[in-house]
Formats: C-alpha cells, structure tokens, sequence
C-alpha cells in the first residue's frame, strides 16, 4: 500500500510541475502513459525491492523540473517499457504518435550501454569510444533523447546504494567520461555537478568525504562572515542605485576536488569552496557592480574573468573576480543577469520557449537548438562527412579541448574563441570559410607571420585574402585544430579540387 502510494505522489507532483509552466493543460496524454506503463511494469521490482515503475515516473518529474515538452515527460514514463515489457514501439506509435515513438525507440537503442562494460568483449576505450558514438549520433538527430538519458542516469546514480560495489564504480566511471562532459556541453549544470558529485561517492569516496566534513566543520564561520560581506555588498550597491540579489553557494564536492587535483592544493589552501553571486538587473549593472565592489574591496590581481564580453563556448556569460575583505579574507564573486544565471544553471534548456496552445510550439528539436552554436555545428559536421569514425573524432577532438579556450581577435575586435593550440589558419576559418580558402598570409599583432604560426590568448589577428587563391593548402591539416577548419581543407581535398602548392 505504501509503495503504491509513492508512485501516485510522484504523479501528482509531475502534473503540478508541469502545470507551473507548460501552456497546455490538456495532461491526458501523460495520464494515458502513466496507465499504460504502470501496467506494463506491474510485477517488476528495482533492486531495492520498490517497484520498477518508481524509476520512470522519477525520471519523467526530473524532466519536467527541467521543464521540458509533453513528448519528452511522456516518452520518459515510457522508456523502459520496449526494453523491458512486452509494449513494442509499434504500439507506443499507435498509441502516442509517431514523436513519442521515435523518442522511446532511440532511448532505447542507446540503453544497456551500462551493462555492456561488465560484459564487455571490447576494451575499456574502445567500449567508451562506442558509447560516445552512440549518444552522439542519438543527440544529432534529436537532442531530447540525451535529456532523457542524462535524466535516466541521474536517477540510477541517486539510487546506487542497492548495487553490487564493482557496479557502482563500473557506472560512475561511465558517468564520468561521457555523461558529465555531455551535460557540461550542453551547459546543464545543475545536472552535470549532481552527477559529478553522485559518482565521486563511489570513485573517490575518501575525498569526498574529506571535503563534505571540512565543508560542515567550517559552516558556522563562513556563514558569519558571508552574512557580513553580504549586508557590506547591499548597502554599497543601494548607494550606487543598482538593485540586485547577492545569493551564497558553496561549490560542489567536486569542483572543489578538481581544483584541488589541478592547482595541487590542499583543502586547507582553498578558499573558493564557495562563491557569492550578485544578480542584477541588466548588463549595465554587472559592469557598475564590479566597479563598486572593486572600490569597495582590493582585488585580487589576475582573477578578474569577463565571461560576459567573451562568453564560454557553452554559453555561460559572468563576470568573476575575487576580493579581499579588510579582514584579509579572500572570497569568490559572480556578478551576472537573472538570464545569465538561468543560463548557467540550465543551459540550452533556459532557452527553451513554449508558445500558447495553437501556437507553432518550439521545440528543442526545431529552430530553439540554433541557439547552441556548437550543437549546429556538429549537425553541420553530420551531414558533411559520411564515416562516423572521423565525425565522432571531430566531436571528441571539440569535446576535449573546449574547456581550454583562448580568445583572438579580428582587427575591428571581434573576438572568436579558439581551442588552446589553434593557428592562424583556424582563425581564419572560424571568420568564414572563404576567408579560410583564400588566406595568403597573417599578420598577428602588427607582424607578418606563417599560417601555421600558434596563436596566443588575446593575440589581434589579421589574415590577408588573395582571390587568385584557390583553396586551401593542403599540409595546413596537419596544423590546424578546430573541427571546421579540419572538415572544410579535408572536403577540398577530397573532392578534389585544386589545392594549391605551400
Ligand atoms: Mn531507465
């Protein structure tokens, strides 16, 4: 009886999320799926001994807390139901529709890549390398079916308890290698930390339980000095006319582990285990924001990050710096927008629009996907190179490098981001492709340079065309470091057409 019970709660809270921002009311199609599946899944038990149906109905309310279409929260009641019951996707087609269909078909393609790592025949990197491939392509065709997967992992990592040890460790490493840097790609960082934090319980569980005690044991004195520093922020920004919300929030374990790993210190050493957060009304008021709180505390040299001007290749726009208090403390700062701050919480997704009902409703999967540049990218890329292997080595290669990121710019000062490595032959192609195909020489902060020459974070490139060029030259893919510069002197090749001698 009680189990029953939370089934039906997490129902009813499913429609009330939904109700809070879907414009249809119409939840008959979600009633439909809740019935069907919850049949379909009847006698199964989770390893925990609660009934199977638990898992989709949690996956489904993670979704709609991420507020996502009707399609998607039916599709995810329904997700295991081809796999695991007698429902074959002929019948969720006839019953839903052909979106739906499409949807729980493709998730379900994708599913059991967990169980294949115990079984595997495959090494452990090519076993990855075909996960990645698999989610890849899943993703080009329709983003939503790596939502529902990214959903359907978080809800198995926050209930791992009940699995063998070498399982958990077996699918936190999965979540870790592909699952987590595909969040972060898709800037969906409240998902992307939950799962980081979720698989460092069972990777590093020393550490994380190192930084979870040193984290409490040091509340009450951070909190005490937080509150002090916010009440010093409010009055000097109601000074300067500027409204805002300072929010506190501690960084997750592993963000704080990382760091540690990276700058090789220790956790006493760390003082950005947390970070204030100032949300202001415009992009005027970030700018004067920072200009008070420089006058209000002494920076610290070198800390000052403008994500607003040059944002991160995933979207996230903040200004960083870090302070000193007249204590001498060191404190983190993040002063950004109310949208900058739903975008980088939710990424692609606080993008999403709903129309009204009768309204051409946008849809990831339609025009709203535009949006992430990068994510057009690789459509691009998919429809241009015929073998997987090489696509999947473009999108790993982007995958790899797109936390490093440099900026240059053009001589007017456009700024185009560039993975660490780049030449001036990437930059070209990241202006536009003829430039790219026409490029005869660069000059890099007023100096005549090669091609080839490695560009450096903050270097003015100019790159001097030539029509009687035709086309790129050929030895240039050995040199260059983007995807598109790669893909674009590859297809000259390829195709044959002239390339000129270096
Ligand atoms: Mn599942």
């Amino acid at each position: 009886m009680k189990v029953r019970n939370e089934i039906t709660e997490i129902y009813d809270q499913l429609i009330k999320q939904m109700r809070s921002y879907h414009p249809s009311s119409d939840f008959s199609m979600i009633q439909k799926a809740y019935e069907i599946a919850g049949e379909a899944h009847k006698e199964q038990k989770r390893k925990s001994g609660e009934p199977y149906f638990v898992h989709p109905m949690s996956v489904a309310l993670i979704l709609a807390n991420l507020k996502l279409d009707k399609e998607t929260i039916v599709a995810a009641i329904l997700h295991d139901v081809v796999e695991d019951t007698d429902i074959t996707v002929e019948d969720v087609e006839r019953e839903f529709g052909h979106e739906v269909a499409f949807l729980v078909d493709s998730v379900t393609k994708l599913s059991n890549l967990s169980m294949e790592i115990t079984q595997a025949q495959m090494s452990k990197e090519a076993l990855k390398h075909e996960s990645f491939r698999k989610l890849i392509m899943a993703m080009s065709r329709d983003i939503r079916v790596i939502l529902i997967k990214l959903a359907d992992r978080l809800h198995n990592m926050r209930t791992m308890q009940f699995q063998k040890p070498d399982r958990q460790v077996a699918i936190s490493k999965e979540t870790m290698d592909i699952y987590c840097p595909m969040a972060k790609r898709l800037g969906i960082s409240i998902v992307q930390t939950d799962l980081e934090d979720l698989s460092m319980q069972y990777l590093y569980p020393e550490a994380y339980e190192a930084i979870k005690a040193k984290i409490e044991e040091t509340e009450q004195s951070r909190r005490i000095f937080v509150n002090r520093i916010k009440a010093e922020i409010y009055s000097g920004l109601k000074e300067a006319d500027v409204e805002c919300d300072v929010e506190y929030a501690l960084k997750h374990y592993f963000s704080i582990y990382r760091k540690m790993i990276n700058k090789g210190k220790t956790l006493n050493e760390m003082y950005d285990i947390y970070a204030l957060k100032v949300i202001v009304d415009s992009v005027r008021d970030c700018y004067v924001t920072l200009g008070v709180l420089h006058d209000l505390y002494k920076p610290v040299p070198g800390r000052f990050k403008d994500f607003i001007a040059l944002p991160k290749s995933n979207m996230y726009q903040s200004l960083h710096t870090t302070l000193i208090s007249s204590d001498g403390t060191l404190f983190e700062v993040q002063i950004k927008t109310r949208e900058m701050h739903e975008v980088a919480t939710y990424g692609i997704l606080a993008h999403w629009k709903y129309g009204m009902p009768g309204e051409n409703v946008q849809t990831l999967s339609g025009s709203q996907k535009e949006k992430a540049e990068w994510l057009s990218q690789i459509l691009e890329w998919q429809q241009e190179i015929s073998d997987t292997d090489e696509f999947i080595d473009l999108v790993k290669q982007d995958f790899n490098l797109f936390s490093e990121t440099i900026y240059c710019f053009t001589p007017k000062g456009d700024a185009k981001s560039l993975p660490k490595g780049s030449c001036a032959v990437d930059f070209a192609y990241a202006i536009h492709s003829d430039i790219g195909n026409h490029a005869a020489r660069c000059v890099i902060n007023g100096r005549v340079c090669p091609m080839e020459t490695v560009l450096n974070n903050g270097d003015q490139v100019e790159i001097i065309t030539d029509s009687n060029q035709k086309g790129p030259v050929a030895e240039w893919i050995h040199f260059v470091k983007t995807g598109t510069a790669k893909n674009k002197i590859h297809k000259y090749i390829v195709e044959g057409k002239k390339e000129r001698k270096p």
